[in-house]
């Protein structure tokens, strides 16, 4: 199976998007098509090797459609220039039709006022004639809406001519027919007299209603094309941060690169101020560096030797010198731009619906659009007579195929998307694609991991306590640390620092073994060691109660098999968290800790920040196993953790949280991840999912609206309850409008507080 991502060009509307999709999804070889209309993209899934361009050409180019396979960037600095390029190019066309707009929209309105005029003084007296001649006026007309039907709106004839070839009809179709429709009847009765006596024609033409229409569509769909390009200013603000040029050492001396020629293992040189070219670790000095812009952490951190940092962020005012790492494509930087592209991509589940209609939308509103001239010629006629019904009938048809809009349809789900998804990387929030934040939109339960979740995760060692005569605490102490100088849980750390502290040597052990929340064993000079978590039949002791009480974790240290002592340890609360858990409770959301710890320990820390329940003793398979019971329950839960020791339960949570520190981005087994592991961010999050899922909904409402009230009003449904009509010129207006409120709305969560 191979996976591939195209750029597409030619698309206008959300029945393009479908005809690529269906067109493609006929190809032996391709199982899944995702288009997206918003970001001109599409995914495309083979079941072997993917397809050649050409082939995939073949298919599209007939119906006006450009399959553009993506350059995988192999640096920064390419995916730099693609991005650019892109943006040139949509830029060129941005202004080719924004000097179309400005060719006829002043037409466009002056024709508008003509009209307007001309109905108007039919029933204001006080309104004097147009002191023009109809028939002046009507040739002037026929000049103009012939230069707008065929140079200003030829997109529109070409989706006539596609239409006619290949049957694929899409938003341009439908405004090509409703001008071409109104334009030629004008032009017959106006040029052929026998036609405007056969027909019993009125005097008044449509020109002017083709003028107006071209020229709203035209603004409409400019203003449309405007804002869609403010949807992706985030993945350019993100590839803006590249620094252009690094100063590294080599053969000692100091030189000036471009940055795509840093290699992994480069000496590069960091002074105040300066942007930090790449990623990489400290080897000497130290600073303070500014990360907001990549992990949304307003303060500066301050970092030393062996910290990591990068690249993108920027110093304050230490200086220091780093190796560096992750060049290219494996840079922090790259991989969440990577990760914010593909998710603003992707498709939300909601967006079904919407698909759905648009892939039937046209056909449909074709045959409405004849349906309504037919009432008109049978119906409406015997009661008005052939005449007056024919001009009206053609008036419904124009009018319903110009307000029909798939656009609105097509763009309501993806722009919010984009611009949600967006939003999110400002604030440090990666979100793996649409589904997550629409399911994290409904969630009910928050589970959080103890351990470096709800807790700093650098617990210290507070107490040793030995439980015979031949330990003292000093020498059980540097028994555990020597078998925990092999593991890496935090409580391991935490004995060795405190072994290290006291100055005290570790001997040699074999044998090692870890078992997973329990604890850790080895031999030691032919003695059997470990230092675990204590046993149910364990519990009872009186030094260990009390320590537990204390919200403290207690460990023992066995020596074959008996128990010698005690060590406990101490893990602080994150200072946010009691916060967090609170502003999750005005949300309505219930929050569960979930530990391997005791639940002694447990229930305390949960006490300090005000968690509601506690899932304790649990180890770390059965984590998974937890989530699942709870949403057997019909929750509905987010499982916020460290993503190390509990992947399992982030991929079964409906949402996975992933909280990463420092450089380790995108985490395969989370929908989330939240750089730098502030857990109030889990709120803002969600706040940021249910804001985006509300403008969405918002978006589809008045989309299905627009479309279900525009299409019988243009119609003529008002002509038989009160005689009125509505000019197909307001269908125009309306049309334009109706895209660019959705695109708006869409853009209305950029200044969204989170
Ligand atoms: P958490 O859910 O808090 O991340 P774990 O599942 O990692 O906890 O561990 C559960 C318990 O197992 C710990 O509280 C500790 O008592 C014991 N344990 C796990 N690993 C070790 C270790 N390396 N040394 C001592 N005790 C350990
Ligand atoms: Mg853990």
């Amino acid at each position: 199976m191979t996976t591939r991502r195209y750029n597409v060009k030619g698309m206008h509307c959300a029945s393009c998007s479908a005809i690529v999709t269906k067109k493609l999804s006929k190809v032996e070889g391709i199982r899944e098509v995702n288009v997206n209309l918003a970001t001109e993209k599409a995914t495309l899934e083979f079941d072997g090797n993917a397809l050649t361009s050409e082939a995939l050409n073949d298919v599209v180019n007939k119906y006006g459609y450009f399959l553009e396979a993506e350059q995988h960037p192999v640096t920064l600095r390419a995916a730099v220039t693609d991005s650019t390029k892109m943006r040139e190019q949509k830029e060129g066309e941005l202004h080719d039709q924004l000097r179309k707009v400005q060719f006829a929209l002043p037409v466009a309105l002056v024709v508008f006022v003509l009209m307007m005029w001309d109905i108007g003084s039919m029933f204001l007296h006080a309104l004097p004639h147009l002191p023009i001649s109809m028939e002046l006026l009507n040739i002037l007309f026929m000049l103009i809406s012939t230069g707008m039907v065929f140079r200003t709106g030829a997109p529109f004839l070409h989706g006539i001519v596609m239409f006619v070839r290949s049957g694929a009809a899409s938003m341009d179709t439908l405004i090509g027919i409703g001008t071409v429709t109104a334009y030629l009847y004008s032009a017959a009765i106006t040029l052929i007299p026998p036609i405007k006596e056969f027909l019993h024609a009125p005097d008044s033409t449509y020109f002017d209603v083709t003028i107006v229409v071209i020229g709203f569509v035209l603004l409409g769909k400019y203003l449309e094309a405007r804002s869609k390009m403010k949807t992706g200013e985030a993945i350019e603000k993100l590839i803006g941060l590249q620094a252009k040029s690094a100063l590294v050492q080599r053969e000692g001396k100091e030189i000036e690169i471009p940055v795509e020629q840093v290699r992994t293992g480069d000496l590069v040189i960091v002074k105040p101020g300066e942007k930090l070219p790449v990623d990489g670790t400290i080897t000497t000095g130290h600073s303070s560096i500014d990360e907001s812009m990549v992990t949304g952490e307003p303060i500066p951190v301050d970092k030393t030797v062996g910290d990591k940092v990068i690249g993108g962020t920027i110093n304050k005012q230490g200086s220091f010198i780093f190796t560096a790492s992750n060049i290219g494509p494996d840079s922090v930087l790259a991989r969440i731009i990577r990760m914010v592209e593909e998710a603003q991509g992707s498709k939300a589940p909601i967006q079904q619906i919407a698909d759905k209609v648009a892939g039937i939308f046209v056909p449909v509103v074709l045959a409405l659009a004849l349906l309504t001239l037919l009432i008109w010629l049978t119906v409406g006629s015997s009661y008005l007579g052939f005449s007056a019904a024919l001009s009206y009938g053609i008036m419904g048809l124009v009018g319903i195929l110009v307000i029909a809009c798939p656009c609105a349809l097509g763009l309501a789900t993806p722009t919010a998307i984009i611009v949600g998804i967006g939003k999110g990387a400002e604030y440090g929030i990666l979100i793996r694609n649409a589904e997550s934040l629409e399911k994290l939109s409904s969630v009910d339960t928050v589970v959080f991991d103890k351990t470096g979740t709800i807790t700093t995760g650098n617990p210290e060692v507070t107490d040793i306590i030995s439980l015979d005569k031949e330990n003292n605490p000093t020498s059980l102490l540097q028994l555990a640390a020597t078998i925990e100088s092999r593991s890496e849980h935090p409580l391991a750390k935490a004995i060795v620092e405190a072994a290290n502290k006291q100055g005290l040597t570790l001997d040699d052990i074999t044998d090692f073994k870890a078992l997973e929340g329990v604890g850790v064993s080895a031999l030691i000079f032919n003695r059997s060691v470990s230092v675990r978590k204590p046993m149910e039949n364990e519990k009872k002791g009186a030094e260990l109660q009390q320590l537990q009480q204390e919200g403290k974790t207690v460990v023992m240290i066995e020596e074959n098999g008996r128990c010698r002592g005690l060590i406990a340890l101490s893990d602080t609360v994150k200072e946010e968290a009691q916060e967090a858990v609170a502003e999750l409770h005005r949300k309505g959301i219930k929050v569960i800790m979930l530990t391997g710890d005791n639940l002694m320990a447990a229930n305390y820390m949960a006490k300090q920040v005000g968690i509601d329940e506690v899932i304790a003793e649990v180890l770390p398979h059965q984590k998974a196993q937890k989530i699942k019971a709870l949403q057997a329950q019909g929750k509905r839960v987010v499982m916020a953790g460290d993503g190390i020791n509990d992947a399992p339960a982030l991929a079964q949570a409906d949402v996975g949280i992933a909280m990463a520190t420092g450089t380790d981005v995108a985490m395969e087994s989370a929908g989330i991840t939240l750089l730098k592991g502030d857990i109030n961010k889990v709120a803002q999050a969600i706040t940021l999912a249910r804001t985006t899922m509300r403008v969405i909904r918002q978006n589809l409402f008045w989309a299905f609206i627009y479309n279900i009230i525009g299409i019988p009003l243009a119609a003529g449904a008002l002509f038989p309850i009160w005689g009125i009509f509505l000019n197909p010129v307001f269908s125009g207006i309306a049309m334009a409008g109706s895209s660019v409120s959705v695109v708006s709305n869409s853009l209305r969560l950029k200044r969204k507080k989170l």
